[in-house]
């Protein structure tokens, strides 16, 4: 058996990940952070045919992250695939823009976007180097490129905001360290850039579906022993390549 946990899997991208992972025979563990969501969630694909647990989990709770480690490792006894999906975006102060943020939204968006992600790996991090070969896939963002937000040619040239972004950024950096700590080991860390996607993480203004914005997190989650580590990967917003390594 082949076990997934996607964070934030009640709705949008992460949702969708799971709903995907499944249709390949993956057990999916559902986490979410509100129970009735998360049930939900996990009844409608256990309705299509998937093997799906609902498991709670707030990425920002240190109690919820280790009682969910203890209920997968009591009942599957390690873990196959991570996929850190959770996050948050839309908290705006003023014109958004470095010189009006304040620390408390900084605070609050990198809880769940940056010190989340390091509190579920860490904390499963046992449960998957038991597995024969993990792979942890961290849901990051084209906008956490340095090289992508700082080109003026690029269509995200315009953007100058610091929580969003720079949350992807260290997002990005965690990713390229947990690869080098794992680099001898048979578990690959990527990040998977969704592209801009219809959720309500945006207000459903982006111009893919989430099944679109699922496809590199399944793939990176699927990835062959030959397969990269320590990459950011997905969706180009430019250009003739669709899918493929981007520049961190
Ligand atoms: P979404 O529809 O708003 O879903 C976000 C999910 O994260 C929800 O399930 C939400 O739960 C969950 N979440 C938020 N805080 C949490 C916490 N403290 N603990 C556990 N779960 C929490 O947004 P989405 O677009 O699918 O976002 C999924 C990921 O894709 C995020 O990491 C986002 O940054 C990334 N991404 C999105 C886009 C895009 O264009 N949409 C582009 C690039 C990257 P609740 O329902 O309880 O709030």
């Amino acid at each position: 058996m082949t076990t997934a946990l996607i964070t934030g899997a009640n709705k949008g991208i992460g949702y969708e990940t799971a709903r995907q992972l499944a249709a390949r025979g993956i057990t999916v563990l559902v986490a979410a952070r509100d129970k009735d969501l998360g049930q939900a969630a996990a009844g409608k694909l256990k309705a299509e045919g998937a093997q799906a647990h609902f498991v709670q989990l707030d990425v920002t709770d240190e109690d919820s992250i280790a009682r969910a480690a203890t209920w997968i490792d009591a009942e599957f006894g390690s873990l196959d695939i991570l996929i850190n999906n959770a996050g948050i975006g839309g908290f705006v102060d003023g014109d958004n823009k470095p010189s009006s943020t304040t620390l408390a939204t900084l605070r609050k968006v990198y809880e769940t976007n940056v010190f989340g992600v390091v509190a579920v790996t860490n904390a499963v991090l046992p449960l998957l180097r038991r597995a024969p070969a993990a792979r942890i896939v961290n849901v990051s963002s084209e906008v956490g490129s340095i090289a992508l937000m700082t080109d003026p040619e690029s269509p995200m040239w315009p953007m100058a905001a610091i929580p969003y972004p720079s949350s992807k950024t260290a997002l990005n950096m965690i990713t390229a360290m947990y690869a080098k700590e794992l680099w001898d080991t048979p578990i690959k860390v990527n990040a998977a850039n969704p592209g801009y996607t219809a959720t309500d993480l945006n207000g459903n203004t982006g111009f893919r579906t989430p099944t679109q914005g699922a496809e590199p997190s399944v793939h990176l989650a699927t990835l062959p022993a030959d397969g990269p580590s320590g990459q950011l990967w997905g969706h180009h917003m430019v250009g003739d390549v669709e899918y493929g390594p981007l520049p961190w």
